[in-house]
């Protein structure tokens, strides 16, 4: 019935991506993946091969935070390509490094790909084959695995215990224009390194008493292949494996593992790991060899990452503001967190069309932030329920009502379609009366140049009722305004035969006082007021009006609002009921959240 914009778009525009995708399948290069040596010590991941055909992708966020816009980038790209290739996407939590990680995290992130309407997917499972299983996998269920994977290379003379302290390995890697020198541990011999690797994992050595590191090339232009560490030892419990380990794998060792036990077929990241994938090949290779992993094994591919003006895409950063208090939590409708964003009212296929338009390439930048407002409003104009609201609200008195109505209470039924272009989602229904509330901004005493709205003398329509006509207005001693009082010119209400009769060039929003509801409307502006934040403290960055809080009025239909659904606030932009204090706010009032005004702010 209502197509998103996305669905109109004619073809999804290209990127290097989905080429070397279609090339892959186009050669069958996974077909024939198979594995190298005996599978057994492989342990259960790898008792055979899953459906080959298919295309294999993974979005792996460490759970050490909630996930935000820059997520939704490789959330979007990642599961979007395995859908359009009939492929699978696996969720997995990057769960190598015990400290930062909880329990929250996970959930959290678990429910933002699955409101973004991923990662519940069940197909053919790349442990046991020929088995449907979910597609949502833990780094950390594949320890064993790794610590057998770091024995093999030890034994295979491909990596060695080195007991250097943090500041001599630093030092003895060299620079850009110095080769690396041998640690004096690198010539132990395999076994040596075995009894040592298992004292490490023993317990037996303090935390940072000894690293494993892979035997690569200490002359290496790539510093990343001067023996980098794999495993390191620290004492500290695991969200999901508890005081099991005191030796954790480093992450640029676990992460090829893992795409390799799940049979990734391309692992797609951002370009901060270029420089890791001579590493990752280097790994996966030798794995493949001693018949730990299959072959050909899963390739890196890296694309931009997407960064988005005035807001920052880090979850350190994102924590910071949480913890500092200057945010209310991290799903504060003004963080760019997809648990933000979600309860300031920004929708799943805004979010999406935004990153497909936002482009994948090789080539930083920024995006603008007006691109993701443009986007929202594009996809709820065609489909967000209308209602009137008024935010700064000032009475507006019609004098005549009761001479012209029957009595000073009488009330007039009007009525308002829910959407201009959906007669199927049928109308709404509110009262006029004697005093209704209208915006402030809507009066001025004298007519400025261009303004068509209430000024003594003029006539204007409130908006599906009748046409009134200025007469004055009273102000307090402060000179503030406190009513506006007009005439109701009879016969012109909206619908009826005489509505044409008087054309005005004002048309206002209002609500009546005898039914409106109170309701508190908060208003965001951009959190932090650089164009790039990031580069500095962020206390000095943080925009100090970025939430004003109205004490609106807004039409009956709302009292029933549900929270899940963006209206359109008839001028006044797009607004979802908070899910939070949703209808409750102790007072009794909604709380309604501005996703975006009716257009672009941002650029003023
Ligand atoms: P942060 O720096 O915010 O902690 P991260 O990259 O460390 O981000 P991960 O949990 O490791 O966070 O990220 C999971 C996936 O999301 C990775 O593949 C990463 O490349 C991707 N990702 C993170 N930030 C962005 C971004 N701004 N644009 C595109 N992809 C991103
Ligand atoms: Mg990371």
């Amino acid at each position: 019935m209502m197509n998103s914009p996305a669905d109109k778009e004619p073809a999804k525009p290209s990127n290097f991506l989905r080429h070397v995708i279609e090339h892959d399948l186009d050669q069958g290069t996974y077909a024939t993946r198979k594995w190298g040596g005996s599978p057994g010590d492989a342990g259960h991941h790898a008792q055979g091969m899953a459906d080959p055909a298919r295309v294999r992708l993974r979005f792996p966020p460490e759970p050490n935070g909630y996930l935000h816009l820059g997520h939704a980038k490789s959330i979007w790209l990642n599961f979007s390509l395995a859908e359009q290739y009939g492929g699978v996407c696996h969720l997995r939590f990057d769960d190598t490094n015990p400290e930062k990680e909880e329990q929250e995290y996970v959930d959290a992130i678990r429910e933002a790909v699955h409101w973004m309407g991923y990662g519940t997917s069940i197909a053919d499972d790349p442990a046991h084959p020929g088995q449907q299983a979910s597609h949502q996998f833990f780094a950390s269920d594949y320890f064993d695995f790794m610590y057998r994977a770091a024995e093999y290379l030890i034994g295979a003379g491909l990596a060695y215990v080195d007991e250097q302290s943090a500041e001599e390995m630093r030092i003895s890697r060299g620079d850009f224009n110095t080769p690396g020198t041998p640690s004096p541990f690198r010539a132990r011999t395999p076994e040596e390194n075995l009894a040592r690797f298992r004292d490490m994992r023993d317990g037996k050595l303090p935390d940072g008493g000894a690293v494993l590191r892979a035997k690569i090339d200490l002359a290496s232009p790539n510093i990343n292949l001067r023996d980098p560490a794999l495993y390191r030892i620290r004492r500290a419990t695991h969200h999901n494996t508890g005081d099991k380990w005191c030796i954790y794998p480093m992450y640029t060792f676990a992460h090829p593992i893992e795409d390799a036990l799940e049979q990734i077929t391309h692992s797609i990241c951002t370009l901060e790991f270029e420089d890791q994938r001579p590493f990752y090949d280097w790994l996966l290779d030798r794995l493949a060899e001693g018949g730990l992993v299959a072959s050909p094994h899963p390739r890196q591919y890296e694309f931009a990452r997407l960064n988005v003006n005035h807001i920052v895409t880090s979850k350190r950063k994102l924590r910071q503001l949480v913890e500092d208090k200057h945010v209310d939590g991290w799903d504060d409708p003004r963080m760019p967190t997809l648990a933000g964003l979600r309860r300031r009212g920004y929708t799943p296929d805004a979010i999406k069309l935004f990153c497909e338009r936002s482009g994948v390439t090789k080539a930083g930048g920024w995006t603008d932030y007006a691109a993701l407002e443009a986007a929202l409003r594009e996809t709820l104009d065609p489909i967000a329920p209308r209602a009137m609201a008024v935010l700064d609200p000032v009475k507006l008195v019609i004098t005549n009502w009761g001479e012209l109505m029957g009595g000073d209470d009488a009330l007039d039924a009007c009525s308002a379609p829910v959407h201009p272009h959906h007669p199927d989602m049928g109308s709404r229904r509110f009262k006029l009366g004697r005093e209704v509330w209208i915006e402030r901004t809507d009066y001025e005493d004298v007519q400025p140049k261009g303004f068509f709205r209430l000024f003594p003398g003029n006539k204007v329509r409130l908006k599906y009722g009748h046409v009134v006509e200025c007469t004055g207005a009273t102000r307090d001693a402060s000179g503030a305004l406190v009513e506006v009082q007009a005439r109701l010119v009879p016969d012109t209400k909206s619908g009826t035969p005489g509505a044409d009769a008087i054309k005005v060039k004002g048309n206002i929003t209002w609500v009546a006082a005898a039914d409106a509801v109170a309701a508190e409307v908060r208003l965001y502006e951009r959190l932090f007021t650089p164009d790039q934040p990031g580069a500095g403290e962020l206390e000095d960055e943080i925009n100090p009006d970025s939430l004003q809080i109205c004490q609106a009025y807004v039409e009956p239909s709302l009292a029933q609002a549900n929270g899940d659904v963006p209206f359109q606030f008839e001028r006044h932009g797009y607004f979802v009921l908070d899910a939070k204090a949703g209808n409750g706010n102790g007072n009794g009032r909604p709380v309604f959240n501005r996703a975006a005004g009716m257009r672009d702010s941002w650029g003023k």
